[in-house]
């Protein structure tokens, strides 16, 4: 992750040569807007506060001025307490030392504060109006400070795209391509916090964005922006997610997830995992267990195992949907299977109650 502006860190410098590459991908938006840097005189540092090392003048002057932001992005599954908070020195520190603070400003009518979130334009953000939320960058507004209502400045903190994430250093096997470290898991609407730090002219400012942090409590998120991980400028990793259903796989709000109402398992389930699970029972109970596809001999099949370890055996013999069923004793999910094989004998389609996958409790 390269920061949208200012690279001090030898880390950011290699993320970025690596993201010139990609310059037609949406990554290369972390590119400086060549007109708001010539308005900005300013940049973020992060001084070698901890180091043993002896400093150069230049270094120590960077300690010297140095204030401490404790980040407004706590990810819930955070490993590490205050992760993402660090030391920071603007440059040049008499200048921006110099500057009165201010706890709001008002451009276009519109009133800012400290922890609002922002739309910023960006070099590659079209002229005019814009109807995508990704042609902005969002940023969130930690201080303000200014020396005249022309020169007005922000202290931001960035949350980026999935998109513009640098590939992980390790690889895994939940990015969705090669070029960034956007995941399977992440949705259309999210953002990732960040605590890379950058001073805007706040006339780069295109409005207040509605951010929240989503908390994984439910699937309710319709087109809202929010966030739920961090990605952390020091480490460049991105913080753990709560693992979900039992495949201990990750939420994304986009596929469809079931949650058990037994209020001691609460479980979310992948759509896809319930599937699976019953589908592979009905494989066993109907085909397996039956004798509908005995040998010449009459002698059953022997039981197949490969459904558990990955391998879908009921694929193109039996499908499964879902629905909300009201009946008198309340609404319930049910499944209908449908069996696809034109040499059964049996029932074609039937009708049953979805269970929990961990405590088998029935789902409403
Ligand atoms: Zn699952
Ligand atoms: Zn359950």
């Amino acid at each position: 992750m390269a920061p949208k502006h200012g690279l001090s860190a030898l880390q950011a410098e290699e993320t970025l040569a690596k993201r010139v590459k990609n310059s037609s991908t949406p990554a290369s938006r972390s590119a400086t807007p060549a007109e708001i840097t010539a308005r900005v005189p300013f940049s973020v540092q992060y001084p070698l506060v901890d180091t043993k090392r002896k400093l150069s003048k230049r270094e120590q002057e960077l300690v010297d001025h140095a204030e401490f932001q404790i980040s407004p992005f706590v990810a819930k599954g955070a490993s590490k307490k205050g992760e993402l908070d660090q030391h920071y020195t603007v440059t040049p520190s008499a200048e921006w030392e110099s500057m009165k603070k201010y706890n709001n400003f008002i451009i276009q009518g519109e009133v800012y504060k400290n922890n609002h979130f922002v739309y910023v334009r960006g070099q590659d953000t079209p002229k005019g109006s814009v109807e995508r939320d990704k042609d902005f960058w969002v940023a969130r507004i930690l201080q303000v400070r200014a020396t005249n209502p022309q020169h007005v400045y922000a202290l931001v903190a960035w949350l980026y795209w999935p998109e513009e994430l640098p590939p992980p250093k390790t690889k895994t096997s939940d990015t969705v391509n090669s070029i960034s470290g956007q995941r399977k898991y992440h949705g259309s609407h999210e953002l990732i916090a960040s605590n890379y730090m950058e001073v805007l002219d706040v006339l780069s400012f295109a409005g207040k964005a509605d951010v929240y942090q989503w908390e994984e409590e439910d699937d309710n998120l319709t087109s809202k922006l929010y966030w739920r991980q961090t990605f952390c400028r020091e480490t460049q990793e991105l913080s753990t997610l709560r693992k979900h259903c039992i495949c201990d796989g990750y939420f994304n709000p986009e596929v469809a997830m079931m949650i058990c109402d037994n209020e001691e398992c609460k479980l979310w389930m992948h759509e896809e995992c319930l599937i699976d699970d019953i589908l592979t029972k009905t494989y066993e109970r109907v085909v397996e267990d039956g004798s509908e596809e005995a040998d010449a001999n009459g002698a059953a099949k022997p039981a197949s195992k490969k459904g558990k370890s990955g391998r879908k055996i009921w694929k193109g013999k039996f499908d499964a949907k879902f629905h909300t069923d009201d009946t008198a004793d309340g609404s319930h999910t049910t499944v209908t299977i449908t069996d696809l094989r034109s040499t059964s004998k049996g029932p074609k389609t039937w009708t049953e109650r979805v269970a929990c996958l961990k405590c088998a409790s029935l789902l409403d």
